[in-house]
């Protein structure tokens, strides 16, 4: 198959006008002039996007896809006190939800030009939802216990569904990893033993840390919101919790978190010098949520500083539940303005910076770009075409800023992974989408009631 378009944004170099990329099987075959790819391969189906951008499919390094039907369910409000509510809601979630929502989630995912997402989740509806879309994905089973005496029977039942989830596809599209919750839901004694966990079955782990100043304050100072009102509803306030004089990064530190070999951190929004060092020296990647970091008030992460640092940096939107849309191009362009208007000349982030953090640096924070992140013959044809032919978007002379600049998730017209086609103009290839979005409806009502 050749696809063709205006532009061929590769990420891996400069674009290409009048471009093409040829698909065989799951690769990509040839990256090029689509006139000379034409010529060369005259008997290929040929797909033509026009006006638009062929580029890989970005790679979205936080998300949970089971939260999407409580979008803007608690909006308006910072980090801890959002947490509070929506762990309040939750229990109104019966494992149907779990299921549906997350049904919700990959299809916003396809539809965005996701192809490949990091996602957190405990009941494993991320993971049966990832596999059922065709996404490429790391999905974390998440963990979490204050009580030192459940740390085993935590640990049993994940190594279970990570054993159960493993089977989910055969294609080596989804990968299983373990995501300790975060500080101040998990004893240090969970955070050994995922990390011996991770260390002995080479697992990937992925963990909330440093996202808010509550957090931070509940770790070193021992108060804040988290200390007190969340640790009472979360069935803990009668544990014992002492202030570690440290922040986050530091704490997690110390029970051999950092010693697994795939560690990806998400948020960082509230670290200094020596954290980064920290971080940077462990070879631990972060997930950037510059859009949930702002709209929670959590923070802003000093992403000059992490990439001066050589730490592995990708995008990540988190879930509709805090971020309302899995829209990468918001991110990308929120990220970037977020960081001009903060550091000014000083370090101008330029757009195709964070074209290339929304998909090649993804991919090396997954350790998994000599597969994915970029349009380079052998790599996976994981592709999608982004319109660029509206009125506001006309004329483009820089691609990968106009990208950056002007659009947004509606613009994806196409979404391809390892060669299967999941999503074009308007259609779903491999969901039920009907069903997805009627059930959402339905759960939004009981929420509210
Ligand atoms: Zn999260």
């Amino acid at each position: 198959m050749l696809l063709t378009a205006r532009y061929v944004l590769p990420v891996s170099g400069p674009h290409i006008e009048n471009g093409a990329v040829l698909v065989r099987g799951a690769e990509i075959a040839a990256v090029g002039d689509a006139d000379a790819l034409k010529a060369a391969h005259p008997d290929e189906e040929v797909r033509d996007y026009g006006h638009a951008a062929l580029m890989p499919g970005f790679i979205d390094l936080h998300t949970h896809l089971e939260f999407s039907a409580m979008r803007g369910l608690v909006d308006d409000v910072p980090y801890s006190q959002w947490k509070i509510q929506l762990m309040d809601l939750e229990s109104r979630f019966d494992s149907q939800d779990w299921e549906d929502a997350s049904l919700l989630g990959a299809m916003e995912a396809v539809e965005s030009g996701i192809t490949t997402l990091a996602d957190i989740t405990e009941s494993g509806a991320s993971a049966r939802s990832a596999a059922k879309a065709g996404l490429r994905g790391f999905i974390y089973r998440e963990v979490s216990t204050m009580d030192k005496a459940r740390v085993p029977e935590v640990m049993a039942a994940a190594d279970e569904d990570i054993a159960e989830w493993r089977e989910l596809r055969g294609d080596g599209r989804l990968e299983i990893g373990i995501a300790p919750h975060s500080t101040y839901t998990c004893h240090p004694e969970l955070f050994q033993s995922v990390a011996d966990y991770a260390v002995r079955g080479n697992i990937p782990v992925s963990m909330h840390v440093a996202g808010s100043r509550d957090e931070y304050d509940f770790v070193k100072y021992g108060s804040s919101r988290l200390a007190v009102e969340f640790r009472d509803r979360y069935g803990t306030g009668d544990i014992g919790w002492l202030p570690t004089g440290v922040g986050p990064v530091r704490y997690i530190l110390q029970w051999g978190l950092m010693d697994v070999p795939n560690m990806l951190a998400v948020h960082c929004t509230q670290v200094d010098d020596a954290d980064v060092e920290v971080l940077a020296g462990n070879d631990v990647a972060i997930a950037h949520c510059p859009r949930c970091n702002a709209k929670l008030g959590m923070g802003m992460a000093p992403l000059g500083q992490f990439l001066h640092a050589g730490i592995r940096v990708g995008i990540g939107t988190d879930s509709p539940a805090s971020n309302n849309t899995m829209d990468m191009f918001d991110e990308m362009r929120i990220g970037l303005l977020l960081q001009r208007a903060v550091a000014g000349h000083e370090q101008f982030f330029i757009a195709r910076q964070f074209v290339k953090l929304a998909t090649l640096d993804a991919a090396r924070a997954l350790r998994i770009d000599d597969r994915v992140g970029s349009l380079e013959p052998g790599k996976q044809a994981d592709i999608i075409a982004v319109d660029m032919s509206h009125s506001h978007q006309i004329p483009a002379m820089y691609p990968y800023s106009t990208l950056v600049h002007t659009a947004n998730q509606e613009n994806v017209l196409f979404t391809m992974v390892a060669g299967e086609v999941l999503y074009e103009r308007g259609e779903w290839l491999t969901l039920d989408t009907e069903r997805a979005a009627a059930r959402a409806e339905e759960m939004r009502v009981r929420l509210r009631s």
